[in-house]
Formats: structure tokens, sequence, C-alpha cells
């Protein structure tokens, strides 16, 4: 536990968070939306600080990051809880839960987690993920902070539902982001995930401005969010506002948690893909097994140069600089290629 950052005391020993855009006003004794932030007698308190519910060295493949230190891994970690109640969520078991819903928690400090991270040859650094890492915010930060000092990578996989200010500060020790955009319509955020969009976008803005890698990831459901004008405007949206060069992975949806929905159908992620590739340079499929849709292709001279089955990952044409090695063409940001 430790007391968290971002928050306002109000009279009747009542706290407001202003951690993300929610701003829970919290009673003593009861905790915000997210279920991990609890007022304890007019201090707000993260009880989540540390506590880690999964912990795995994952290829960064996984997060789902594809032009950020390709075929390497990354220790990965999570929490419990959330600032989203996603109807869809593929990890509800630990989003939805509070620590002491989740038996199975285990407490790390900030130097045992680096220690675990600099035990494995050839390991980049630490991911944020699993969970959301937004609702984790001090312990990240004090992490970030450490790894930073050591040349560690860190990575965030997010909602990017996070205030202006913590944003700003966090993302001084955050070198990638994935930020999964459930959807382009304020009706389904509201209506399936319990929040809005236009936090989301500015905050990909925030984001893409600051200079650090950034890719998007789009969970396809069908009948929800499959609407092909809603995602002609997502990637224009894309392309104009952050830039052609991010980006996108379009992932399948398997039925979980509340939604019961069928599983995307093939067409429709192939449609999306045609679609998408019209506006954006780089654009994967996710969540599926196939030859499309994988591989990383130069957008000037048409080579393959990066192969993927499933996380098995190949680099074909990448020159140590991060070009293409038959064209020239920029593909990986210069300051992260150490292939
Ligand atoms: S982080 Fe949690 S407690 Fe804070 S405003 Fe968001 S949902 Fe509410």
């Amino acid at each position: 536990m430790k007391e968290a950052e971002f928050y306002e005391q109000h009279k009747d020993n009542k706290v407001q968070c202003l951690l993300c855009p929610h701003n829970c006003i919290i009673s003593n004794g009861k905790l915000g939306i997210c279920k991990v932030r609890r007022n304890i007698d007019g201090k707000l308190i993260a009880e989540n600080y540390g506590q880690v519910s999964s912990m795995a060295f994952d290829p960064v493949e996984k997060k789902p990051l594809y032009h950020f230190f390709p075929s390497k891994e990354i220790l990965s970690i999570g929490t419990v809880g959330c600032n989203l109640k996603c109807s869809f969520c593929q990890n509800s078991e630990i989003s939805q839960n509070s620590v002491k819903e989740y038996p199975m928690l285990r407490y790390y400090d900030t130097d045992e987690v680096i220690k675990i991270a600099q035990s494995r040859a050839g390991n980049i650094g630490i991911a944020f993920t699993y969970n959301e890492p937004v609702i984790w915010y001090e312990f990240v930060l004090d992490v970030a902070k450490k790894a930073k000092e050591i040349s560690l990578k860190t990575v965030m996989v997010s909602n990017a539902f996070i205030n202006k200010e913590p944003l700003s500060k966090l993302i001084n020790y955050v070198d990638a982001f994935n930020i999964d955009l459930k959807s382009f319509t304020n009706y389904f955020y509201k209506k399936y995930t319990s929040s809005w969009i236009e936090p989301v976008k500015e905050n990909l803005k925030t984001i893409k401005r600051s200079g650090k890698h950034l890719e998007i990831t789009n969970l396809i459901i069908p009948g929800l969010n499959d609407d092909c004008k809603d995602f002609e405007n997502m990637i224009s949206w894309i392309r104009d506002e952050l830039g052609k060069d991010v980006p996108l992975h379009i992932s399948r949806y398997f039925p979980q948690y509340k939604l019961q929905t069928d599983v995307t159908p093939l067409n429709t992620l192939q449609n999306c893909y045609d679609r998408a590739r019209k506006k954006l340079d780089y654009v994967y499929l996710g969540n599926i097994r196939t030859n499309k849709g994988s591989d990383t292709i130069c957008p000037s001279c048409g080579k393959t140069l990066i192969s993927r089955t499933g996380y098995s990952t190949q680099l074909l044409g990448i020159a140590s600089s991060g070009k293409c090695m038959y064209c020239n063409r920029a593909i990986l940001n210069h300051n992260y290629v150490e292939l």
C-alpha cells in the first residue's frame, strides 16, 4: 500500500481521485470505480502498490508491439483492478477484482522487479500489462524510474483513460505504448466500457507528440464496433492526427466475460485489414493464425522485412539502423534499434 498521487481532500473526510477522468469522489473506507484506490481516514491509498497478479517473460510481439525491439523478450507484469468495465474484457478475473477479492497476489518491491528483469539475458525491460497499468500508477512510476536509471526499456499496454497531468508525468519514464482504441464512437465507449472516448483520443495525440513509440490495438466485435463507416473514420483519424506510420493491430474477438456474441468472422477482419492498408503503412491482424497481416512489409519497396508465425519472429530485411535493407526507408524508430 502507498499513499496515492493526484487526489484532493474534501469535507466530511471524502477524497477526490484525480488520476483518471472518472475523478471519483470517495467516502471514508470506500474504493473508487477501479476497486484499488481506497479512502482511509481522508487519505487516498493505492492498495495494489507492489501487488503482482501475473509476471512472465513474453515476446514483445505479444503486447502487441511489432516495431519495438522485434523478436526480443520483455518482463511483463500486472496487478488487479481497472478503471473501465468492458463487458468483453479478456482478463476479467484480474481486471474486475480488488486486492481483497483476488487471493493470488504476491507482493514485490521495486528493487525485486528490477532484479528479475535484469536476471534474464536479452530481456529489453519491463512491460506493464495484463490489466490496466494506469490504476497501478505509483508502482509503475517507481519501477519505471529505476528502470530508466539502468537503461531498461519500459512499455505500457493501456486504455489511455487517464487525466492529462498524470500522463504528462508518467510519459517521461515510458518508452513505448500500445493503446487499446476500443471503438470510434462514444456510444460504444459508454455502453460497453463505462467510459468515454474523448480523453483517449487526446491522450493518443499527446503520446504521439511526445515522440515515444506508439502502436494501437482495435478489437473488432461483430455487430458492436464493426461498422465500416466508423472504422473508416477511425483509420482516417489515426492517419491525419497521429500519422500513417503508427502500426495498427486489428484483433479478433472471442466471447469473454459478460459478452457472448459470435467470434469475429474472418472476412470481417480481412475487410477491415484491406480498408486500413489503404490509409496506414503498417496494419496487422491479431488473435488469428493467418499469413496475411502478420509480416512487416516495407511501404516503399514492398519487400518482407520481418516475418512472423505465431510468436516466432524472423528479421529478414532490417538493417542495424532500423531501416529497410533494400531501399533504406526508416521502419523502426532509430533510438530503439539495438538488434
Ligand atoms: S483511478 Fe480509480 S479511483 Fe481514481 S478516478 Fe479513476 S476509477 Fe476513480
